[in-house]
């Protein structure tokens, strides 16, 4: 096998006549010999005007094609030792099927249903605006990962096996497309799916999931948890625990802080989400080109520095919708996502102002960016009326500081609400998203119309709280056998780099055993 690596436009790149001349032609390959090639990696470069892509092939020669991983075989794991995961998200599952190829048996509790049951509440609260605390976008099977985009591009190569975890994806149903793209996209209406093969994987070794099963109280005795209660009734005996509750388990925090186990503040980052058509991305980022059936739906990636501050896009979700993503019924929180297609005319990104403790005048306070954080969420849902609706504002007005009575269509299904965002955010943020835009007006020009919608709040960005471990052996400093584990804890900020850190915990307890 040999690597082949050529750029190409976006027409030949999708004409496999072409790419197979090209490759024999470059590689001095005969017509009577056998070629087998296969996408390796595949990247769009849309900075010119002459949009390319940039191809490299893996090529066999008179040779067979050889898979491009082995599966992974998990053992049965009935009666081995447990570790016991609470959390069902991204982090909780990967840690389960890390703890099956150890040899241990997972028992999985999570707070809320199962992904069928799960949709339904979700259709309940865009349709009828009737929010489930504990059943919604963030919590139930698979986290806040299953009805989330499912990009899984991640910056966090070092933290461990990006691979790994793509290679499981695609073992329990994402296509091969995850292992070549730059950009890697699953898409909402593909990953439930994905999460039920995962649990049944997990349920046929002999692992546990028990759903509806809230994690409520910890007994610690010498500096050990020693017991864990579910549901405020059911105890069970516990020898090591994942802790991976995401960044929405408030209650979790404060009962950590209540058990004297410590929890700090944290750095985190809040602002609004704004809504283009796609049309509109398209037209900036790929020169006048619209409808190009050769292209996928564009991105962008915006960051400036305001005031000695970080103001940046995030999760940008081209062909997407603005999902209603509260976890409490007084307050309301945006976020969004895609279908695999991403065929929705919507496009949104986050736009968000970095957050740090010192913003406040009670920085050591373990909750004080945990409170702004709800604070902003529940003054959104006063101004926008106290339903799931959300504040919103076209983004010219926005920038020019008027109130907008005029809007474009929004993918927001429950509604929005014309609000003027200072009725919601501090000024130190404002002015630094306003600044921000018009910074990103000089980047992407006319990125600042009033043909764009900003919702708001986005503000569950990353935890605003870390749950400390020992940076050797992962333990909490005051619980040996505590073990907190990604997006809820500091550690993660996406569905690989948490899958990362749920099957990095594992690791950690089986080495302390070893
Ligand atoms: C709409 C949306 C779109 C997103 N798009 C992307 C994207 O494109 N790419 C990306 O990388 N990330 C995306 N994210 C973020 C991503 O989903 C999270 O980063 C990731 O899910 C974090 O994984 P986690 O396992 O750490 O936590 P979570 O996914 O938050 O899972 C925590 C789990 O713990 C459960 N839990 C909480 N408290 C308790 C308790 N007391 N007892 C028992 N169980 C409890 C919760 O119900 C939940 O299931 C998106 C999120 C949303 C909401």
């Amino acid at each position: 096998m040999q690597e082949h690596h050529f750029s190409c436009t976006p027409e030949e790149a999708k004409d496999s006549a072409y790419l197979e001349n090209r490759i024999r032609q470059e590689l001095g390959i005969s017509s009577i010999q056998k070629l087998n090639f296969r996408w390796r990696k595949r990247s769009i470069d849309a900075r010119n005007r002459h949009i390319k892509v940039n191809a490299s092939f893996d090529v066999w020669v008179d040779e067979e094609q050889v898979p491009r991983f082995e599966s992974f075989e998990f053992p049965s794991v009935q009666d081995a030792e447990t570790i016991h995961i609470i959390g069902a998200g991204p982090a909780g599952l990967f840690a389960a099927l890390e703890a099956i190829l150890q040899g241990k048996k997972p028992i999985l509790f999570e707070r809320g249903k199962d992904v069928r049951n799960r949709r339904r509440d979700l259709a309940q609260l865009t349709k009828s605006s009737i929010l489930n605390p504990e059943s919604n976008y963030c919590f139930g099977e698979g986290g806040a990962g299953t009805y989330s985009d499912g990009k899984l591009y991640t910056r966090s190569k070092k933290r461990g096996d990006v691979q790994k975890v793509m290679q499981l994806l695609v073992q329990f149903g994402a296509t091969e497309d995850i292992l070549v793209d730059a950009h890697p996209h699953i898409g909402t209406n593909k990953l439930p799916q994905l999460i039920v093969s995962i649990r049944e994987q997990i349920i046929a070794c002999g692992g546990e999931i028990h759903f509806e099963h809230k994690l409520t109280d910890i007994r610690v005795e010498n500096g050990q948890i020693i017991e864990i209660e579910l549901n405020q009734t059911l105890k069970v005996p516990v020898s090591n625990v994942i802790l991976a509750t995401g960044h929405s388990a408030r209650d979790i925090f404060y009962l950590l802080h209540e058990r004297n186990i410590q929890v700090k503040s944290k750095p985190f980052a809040l602002g609004v989400r704004v809504e283009h058509t796609q049309d509109f991305i398209d037209k900036l980022q790929y020169h006048g080109r619209l409808n190009d059936e050769f292209l996928p739906p564009s991105s962008y990636s915006l960051v400036t520095q305001v005031d000695g501050r970080g103001v940046y896009s995030f999760c940008m979700c081209p062909g997407g919708i603005i999902a209603p993503c509260a976890t409490d019924e007084q307050e309301v929180v945006t976020n969004g996502w895609s279908p695999s297609k991403r065929n929705n005319p919507y496009s949104n990104s986050g736009i968000v102002v970095s957050i740090d403790p010192t913003d406040f005048s009670n920085p050591e306070h373990p909750f004080v960016c945990l409170e702004f954080q709800q604070s902003i969420e529940k003054a959104s849902w006063e101004a926008a009326g106290k339903t799931q609706k959300v504040p919103a504002q076209c983004l010219k007005d926005f920038v020019q500081k008027k109130k907008s009575t005029d809007f474009p269509r929004s993918s927001y299904q429950p509604g929005i609400v014309s609000v003027e965002m200072d009725e919601i955010f501090p000024p130190f943020v404002l002015d630094r998203l306003r600044k921000a835009f018009i910074d990103f007006d000089k980047k992407m020009p006319r990125f600042v119309t009033n043909d764009a919608v900003i919702h708001a709040p986005e503000s569950r960005t990353s935890s605003p709280v870390l749950i400390p471990r020992d940076p050797e052996t992962w333990q909490h400093p005051s619980v040996s056998n505590l073990y907190p584990c990604a997006e809820g804890a500091g550690y993660a900020g996406g569905i690989v780099s948490a899958a990362i850190d749920g099957m990095n915990c594992v690791s950690k307890i089986c080495q302390k055993e070893a």
